[in-house]
């Protein structure tokens, strides 16, 4: 009971902090100061209107000073994060694995809306994020074998925090790899941009997290989610398939998130029906 409050206030707090970022990292503003204020008005919140999900409702989803509305992504933001975050700590208790699922949680939200809403990628979260992800390798281990049977045929056989470190290092180069590659090669034949390198840098911060197996998954996942929304989105809207920009990252961002909560359950379903 208690370890579910922590992580509800916790994802709340960091939902609101994530809200911040969203908005403030694409226009190069500082996440720390100036304090909150309304983006419409710019009036400093006080701490009382900035209590998460419940000020927007008891400000009725405007601000206080010039009544213009609060979008509805600052709720929708607190909210999934606590979510998540009380769904893995249902899952593996107050640890260092969860933590570090967590995190991972917090960075996907943070990508997902950021990218949807501003068609950015804030590098503090891609980049900054991989960092992160190598470094909570060498405690928590990277739930991967891939590394391991390579490094074996080679007969290296390292101590466990090690190859955990490998692992984190093959998922964060291979796919993101692959996907700067298959951009290149895009953009050689159709003379435009295909991909920006955000969404590389965000599959190297999933790799680093996630290992080999399961961000290849989120891939595969996210290109589908992507296509098929992405498909039925253009033809609702009737917008111009040629020029609109799909928001990649969000796709990649919900995809992440599946295969962080079940994805390796899926794989090893794979595993067993399939390639044995
Ligand atoms: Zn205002």
């Amino acid at each position: 009971m208690l370890e579910s409050i922590i992580a509800i206030v916790a994802g709340l707090l960091i939902g609101s902090f994530l809200n911040v970022c969203i908005y403030r990292m694409p226009r190069d503003i500082s996440v720390v100061r100036p304090r909150s204020f309304c983006p419409h008005c710019e009036h400093p919140i006080a701490w009382y209107d900035n209590v998460p999900m419940v000020s927007y409702f008891v400000l009725r989803r405007r601000c206080r000073y010039c009544r213009a509305a609060i979008p509805w992504r600052y709720l929708v933001v607190e909210f999934f994060t606590a979510v998540l975050f009380f769904a893995v700590v249902h899952a593996l208790g107050l640890t260092a694995a969860a933590a570090r699922l967590c995190l991972l949680m917090a960075l996907l939200v943070g990508l997902t809306f950021a990218d949807l809403e501003e068609r950015f990628l804030p590098e503090e979260f891609t980049i900054g994020g991989m960092l992160v992800g190598l470094v909570f390798a060498c405690f928590v281990p990277v739930d991967d074998m891939i590394a391991h049977a390579l490094l074996g045929a080679f007969g290296v056989h390292w101590t466990e925090r090690w190859m955990s470190l490998a692992e984190s290092v093959l998922g964060a180069a291979m796919p993101a790899g692959f996907l700067w590659l298959g951009g290149l090669v895009f953009e050689k034949l159709r003379h435009k941009e295909g991909l920006g390198l955000g969404d590389v840098w965000m599959m190297a911060m999933l790799g680093s997290f996630l290992g080999l197996r399961a961000t290849l998954l989120t891939l595969v996942v996210g290109s589908i989610l992507g296509s098929v929304i992405g498909f039925v989105y253009i033809l609702a809207t009737r917008k111009q398939a040629g020029t609109y920009q799909l928001p990649f990252g969000t796709f990649l961002g919900f995809a992440g998130i599946l295969v962080a909560l079940s994805g390796q359950q899926v794989i090893d379903w794979y595993v067993r029906n399939w390639c044995s």
